[in-house]
């Protein structure tokens, strides 16, 4: 399975950037565009949307093979809003549903940022404001095992992480913005949080999956009547097709984005002397899964378990794998 954010599905998936007229990938919706206008993303009557199948999206494909000139595939693509991937040459493959919206960056990096930039840009956050803001972050003790947010989120808000945006959101801002950000602002943005406490949970049943999509359904419609249509983001758009992914894939804890980072982190510490560094990652990652595989010895457990990582951390540090590789390369020589 791979993470759909608008950004990075272009040639993956097969589909056009957020740009396009039939920007998304979930559905047919169209997202208009006059010369010199910003994309309209507006409007939320989800039981009016057609959804792309994988059956749909393959016949279109063939559609593609069949043009002439790079001109008419061009012209083609963008009426059917689809390009050719190489993933469909998996008989498997579903080019719709497995690319699945990622919750970190859908809410988090997406929609909690931009409402924090839009509060700022239309001065309803103000500078002294902001101050006030700042103070009362500082003002709040959370428990050991959640991460604190930097207290100058006013200056700093530009670089927070996922995980910060996830604290503020759920944790924070209520408190922070209660009588400092305009009551219908505030209301919107409740609702917001109140989807996030209803979804982000390791383990969800079908009715909170129910309210969730609605409240998120309440908060698109009340963002579009407060900002207008104009300043809803093409992540909005997507809160409406967040439900089919949970119904694929679970609660959000099992297919968003920040185990995947995390992962990317481990597999960062492997030393590479930077001549194909992908390659070299690969190797080793396959080499630690291959040992992660076996049944360690139980025989001569005073001989064999020094040697063996305890734990996963260890496993994947650098010294655990650089130890593996070698032995397993030398056992292969
Ligand atoms: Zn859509």
């Amino acid at each position: 399975m791979r993470h759909r954010t608008f950004r990075h599905q272009e040639s993956f998936g097969g589909f056009l950037g957020h740009g396009a007229k039939l920007g998304c990938s979930l559905c047919f919706k169209s997202f208009p565009k006059g010369f010199g206008e910003k994309q309209d993303y507006s409007g939320f009557d989800h039981d009016n949307w057609v959804l792309r199948t994988n059956a749909e999206q393959r016949r279109r494909v063939n559609r593609l093979s069949r043009a002439q000139s790079k001109a008419e595939r061009e012209q083609l693509e963008s009426r059917f809003g689809i390009r050719y991937t190489i993933l469909l040459e998996l008989e498997y493959y579903d080019a719709v549903r497995f690319c699945a919206i990622d919750p970190m960056h859908n809410l988090f990096l997406g929609t909690a940022k931009s409402m924090f930039k839009l509060w700022i840009d239309s001065e309803h956050l103000s500078r002294p404001v902001l101050t006030q803001v700042d103070e009362r972050i500082s003002k709040i003790n959370v428990m050991t095992d959640v991460g604190r947010i930097p207290s100058e989120i006013s200056s700093n808000y530009g670089s927070l992480t996922a995980d910060e945006w996830k604290n503020w959101t759920m944790l924070y801002s209520i408190f922070c913005l209660t009588g400092l950000l305009p009551d219908n602002n505030l209301k919107c943005w409740q609702t917001f949080v109140m989807v996030c406490r209803t979804l982000v949970k390791p383990s969800i049943t079908m009715d909170d999956i129910r309210k969730g999509d609605h409240l998120l359904m309440k908060f698109c419609r009340e963002f579009e009547a407060l900002y207008g249509g104009l300043a809803v983001k093409p992540n909005m758009h997507l809160h409406a097709l967040l439900k089919e992914c949970i119904l694929d894939y679970g609660p959000l804890y099992e297919f968003w984005a920040f185990s995947f980072e995390r992962y990317n982190g481990l597999l960062g510490n492997f030393h590479t002397n930077n001549k194909n560094p992908d390659v070299q990652i690969m190797r080793k990652f396959l080499t630690c899964s291959f040992a992660d595989s076996i049944q360690p010895p139980q025989e001569f457990p005073e001989h064999f378990a020094p040697l063996l990582p305890h734990d996963k951390d260890e496993f994947y540090s650098m010294e655990g794998c650089k130890q593996l590789y070698f032995a397993s390369t030398s056992e292969m020589g």
